[in-house]
């Protein structure tokens, strides 16, 4: 979704190393096995840079081992954000989706209300003030997540030409009834 944040690839096997390393002790302590479908759910989710529910995870992993059951890929997904490799997001339509936390900094989300784009920011005079404000009120934070919600520039831009597009109408049709 933000292009800048596109995650930059190592060689094949090096790959997300560390983050494999991360989820394989995290399994074992957790007194599982490591499993092929476990690891392919995990390759794919770090391989996309976005906001994803546990049912869009779910479809790309489909394509690429149709056996994978949906269950698998919320379970997996579960065990990736206790491992502290993703992160749950709301993004105020009521589902939760999940994005990488491991060595990603901190940021905030604004979030558009027509067509979903989802635009990442950071901003330490914002963080810095939450910090204050919780302080004034005597409240220690252990996470926020700040979210804004209105309508992106692309939005703007169609709203400003279907408008110009109907407001010649009436203006037409005002015309019409002074005849
Ligand atoms: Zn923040
Ligand atoms: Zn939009
Ligand atoms: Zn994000």
């Amino acid at each position: 979704m933000v292009k800048e944040m596109v995650a930059v690839m190592g060689s094949k096997t090096e790959e997300f190393k560390e983050e494999k390393e991360i989820f394989l002790e995290h399994i074992q302590k957790s007194g599982l096995r490591r499993t092929a479908q476990r690891d392919l759910i995990l390759e794919v989710f770090l391989r996309t840079e976005d906001h994803l529910s546990s049912e869009d995870l779910y479809w790309l992993v489909q394509k690429e081992d149709p056996n994978v059951g949906q269950t698998t890929v919320y379970r997996t997904l579960k065990l990736l954000t206790e491992a502290g490799l993703a992160r749950e997001v709301r993004l105020g339509d009521g589902r939760t989706y999940y994005e990488h936390h491991f060595d990603h900094e901190h940021h905030d989300h604004m979030i558009c209300t027509e067509c979903g784009e989802v635009i990442e920011f950071f901003s330490a005079e914002i963080e810095e003030l939450q910090d204050q404000m919780a302080e004034k009120f005597n409240f220690k934070p252990t996470h926020h997540s700040l979210r804004i919600l209105g309508i992106c520039g692309e939005c703007q831009k169609l709203e400003r030409e279907q408008s110009v597009a109907s407001g010649a109408q009436p203006r037409v049709r005002v015309k019409t009834t002074l005849n």
